[in-house]
């Protein structure tokens, strides 16, 4: 008797969504360095471009067929199949950029006169398209802080003279750099309060952090998941690449505009992603596995004042409840507090051997880097001090190294420091 089994994501992104017999028996799929795909004939052509600009929509069993690597490319579309296995996502759109995949979804849902709300902290080079071009275009935005809980949002978006034009939340959970978490489920319930019939509210939530392996958002009630996929996705620090996924009509419009702006994934991104791909779940459990260690070493070491890590969130805190229910792992992301400020900070992170001092996260290569004067340089002063971006502040992207190697080089780093 047949059995219908349903292989796991980890088990599939060898395979899923690639036929060898169209490419000479191939096992691995190749890099399709293609600009045009030839059509067999006029007739097929015509149909392919019905399709492709919506003049109808597609047959019982039709696929988008290949026109222009612009459009579409065997590399980018196995890679965005395979990626909705991870996010359960019904279609995806890569990029060539984790900034290209974020702009263009503010881009496409949102208009002049809207209101967008976001998270606080959010990644720098969102911040600043946030507050420095979407105002350009008459797109009113407004912050708010991790702490907040629903009721402070609410007031803040009711006392706003464009509260009822709401049209997004924008959310970075656990925020960057301090693991503050915000709740997913939280911002589904308000977009749902702020919707209107001539206007929906959506929830994207930049899932770089966490994705795809430890947090789901669409599952939590967000519409939009974004990635750079230069993370945890890509995973070497040998590629820039994003992702959005979300239902059949959210990613049509988003691979629509994707299109017209040209800022698709190459294929040889593509490739290099699928690549990442087969690994990633051992790559990311062996960096959570890490992280414990090097969190438990830092929480009792003489020089570090604090640690910022989703695995020593209290037990009997608010945190605590949404931590349980938004993750399954406390991730690969840790932060500290080092007793003084700036001068030790820097002696720390120049001392490291190991250890690289360089920005990005969640490459197989332990990183180290300091947010106030580098990742988060350009964030306002005030805002910086509220939200515990200070001098003393550390931050690390633990990799796949031997957990006893990346100690004993926090370790010496720490010796070198003098209080
Ligand atoms: C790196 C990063 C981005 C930007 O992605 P790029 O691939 O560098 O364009 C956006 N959001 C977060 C959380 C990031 O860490």
């Amino acid at each position: 008797m047949k059995t219908k089994h349903n292989f796991r994501p980890e088990s599939l992104m060898m395979s899923h969504g690639y036929k060898p017999e169209l490419s000479e028996g191939a096992v691995k799929c190749p890099i399709f360095q293609t600009s045009t795909f030839v059509f067999k004939t006029a007739e097929e052509g015509k149909a392919h471009f019905e399709v492709a600009y919506g003049i109808r929509d597609a047959k019982e069993g039709e696929e988008m067929g290949l026109i222009y690597s612009r459009l579409n490319n065997p590399d980018l579309e196995i890679l965005e199949d395979r990626l909705c296995l991870w996010d359960k996502a019904d279609d995806c759109a890569v990029f060539e950029s984790g900034m290209s995949a974020i702009t263009t979804v503010l881009l496409e849902f949102l208009k002049p006169g809207d209101l967008l709300l976001y998270s606080m902290p959010l990644y720098g080079g969102t911040d600043h398209f946030i507050n420095s071009f979407l105002p350009k275009i008459g797109v009113h935005v407004l912050g708010f802080k991790p702490d907040m809980k629903q009721n402070d949002i609410e007031n803040l978006i009711n006392s706003n003279e464009h509260g009822n034009k709401l049209a997004m939340i924008y959310v970075e959970t656990p925020a960057n750099p301090t693991n503050t978490i915000i709740d997913i489920g939280m911002c589904a319930q308000l977009a749902e309060k702020y919707a209107q019939e001539s206007q929906e509210v959506l929830v994207a939530v930049d899932n770089t952090y966490m994705g795809p392996l430890w947090q789901h958002p669409l599952q939590l009630g967000a519409d939009i998941v974004m990635y750079s996929a230069t993370k945890y996705i890509g995973g070497h620090s040998d590629v820039i690449a994003g992702a959005v996924l979300g239902s059949h009509d959210i990613i049509g419009r988003v691979k629509t505009l994707r299109t017209f702006l040209g800022n698709m994934a190459s294929p040889n991104t593509g490739w290099l992603l699928m690549r990442s791909l087969e690994t990633l779940k051992i790559r990311m459990e062996q960096q959570a596995f890490n992280a414990v260690k090097i969190a438990d070493f830092l929480k009792d070491h003489p020089k570090v004042e604090k640690v910022y890590y989703l695995g020593l969130i209290k037990e009997d805190s608010d945190n605590y409840a949404i931590y349980k229910k938004q993750y399954s792992s406390p991730g690969a992301m840790v932060s500290f507090d080092i007793k003084g400020g700036e001068s030790q900070a820097f002696a720390f992170l120049n001392h490291l051997k190991l250890i690289k001092l360089a920005v990005s996260l969640g490459s197989t290569e332990s990183l180290a880097e300091h947010p106030a004067t580098m990742t988060h340089a350009g964030v306002d002063p005030q805002d910086k001090a509220e939200m515990s971006i200070t001098d003393k502040l550390v931050r690390l992207s633990i990799g796949v190294e031997n957990y006893n190697d990346i100690i004993w080089d926090i370790n010496q780093a720490l010796e070198e420091v003098t209080l």
